[in-house]
């Protein structure tokens, strides 16, 4: 009896003794799924030593996952920077239940809303939309959410005038050549898989949202949106700049993960950058002192805080 319980006893405790954490990210041909390997991967090298294994899991996107961190049902996630306040502050998709208890990790890549189209479609700027069907983002994206404050807060353009399309970012690509739909936006850092199998496989076209009344409202008015350009030629046929505005996707969880598994999460990546960057185009630009950048620094987690502050990237 008592072998039997000494054997239960070693077994469980090997068994309890490795951490699972897994961290929600998005479609698998966008940013947010190749990052969460990446850091994963970072993270993993040390499993022996911290007994911490590290997964990912493709998902819906930023409101997703941050309502399933929300709801407990998942330790950590990739989410866009507006939609990250938005939960702090109850606003939009947490009007009802805002999220208090939100973390920051740190923030990673830089992210832009895309308007994609096919070249045949007729679309030369926002306003020629009008009756086009286009995708607005799968529900549950950080997409979706943006597209939609972007309509509301246009004078020129209401959702209601396009035929919106809610397919998930993965789909579009092929979902443009079939001709059903005219174009998509997608909220994402660049380059990224999706618009390279967009330009592959038909001629595409990406619209500049920089003379649009309405981001520039958003731009104006709220700190979490910025400019930026998708320079040309990075996707096969679009051979001019492209400017409209992003965010930044940012790495978050909840108070009540442990401070060992945040800690362990953001040193690996501090402790690997050089490494971490080579993981993913979209990181080229990146420094240090850019992780910090796009959120609240009074919403970063204590083993985040503790690893930054070691790193001496905070005083
Ligand atoms: N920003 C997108 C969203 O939350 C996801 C982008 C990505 O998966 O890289 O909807």
């Amino acid at each position: 009896m008592l072998k039997k319980t000494l054997l239960a006893a070693i077994l469980s405790s090997s068994i309890y003794a490795t951490e699972f954490i897994t961290i929600g990210t998005g479609g698998v041909t966008g940013v947010y799924y190749p990052t969460g390997g990446a850091i994963c991967k970072m993270m993993n090298k040390t499993q022996k030593e911290t007994h911490i294994k590290c997964t990912v899991e493709s998902t819906g996107g930023s409101v997703y996952n941050i309502k399933t961190i929300q709801a407990d049902e998942l330790d950590f996630g990739i989410a866009q920077s507006d939609i990250v306040y938005q939960a702090v502050h109850g606003e939009g998709k947490f009007k009802d239940k805002p999220f208090k208890d939100l973390k920051v990790v740190m923030s990673i890549h830089p992210e832009l809303l895309t308007l994609a189209v096919r070249k045949d479609s007729n679309i030369k700027k926002f306003a020629d939309l009008k009756g086009k069907i286009i995708n607005i983002g799968n529900p549950g994206s950080g997409n979706e959410a943006t597209v939609k404050l972007l309509f509301k807060t246009s004078n020129e353009l209401n959702i209601t005038d396009i035929k919106p399309e809610q397919l998930k970012s993965s789909e579009c690509p092929n979902a443009l050549k079939d001709k059903k739909i005219d174009g998509y936006f997608y909220m994402v850092g660049h380059p990224t898989a999706n618009f390279k199998d967009a330009a592959n496989s038909v001629d595409i076209d990406l619209i500049s949202l920089k003379d649009v009344p309405a981001a520039q409202k958003l731009v104006k008015e709220k700190s979490y949106y910025e400019w930026g350009t998708i320079p040309a030629n990075m996707y096969k046929g679009v051979k001019h700049d492209t400017v409209t505005f992003g965010v930044k996707a940012v790495l978050v969880t909840s108070s009540k993960e442990s401070e060992k598994a945040v800690y362990t999460m953001t040193k690996a990546i501090l402790d690997n950058f050089e490494d971490f960057k080579k993981l993913h185009p979209a990181y080229k630009n990146l420094t240090k002192e850019d992780l910090l950048k796009g959120f609240d620094h009074s919403l970063l987690h204590p083993g985040a805080l503790k690893a930054f502050k070691e790193a001496g990237l905070i005083k």
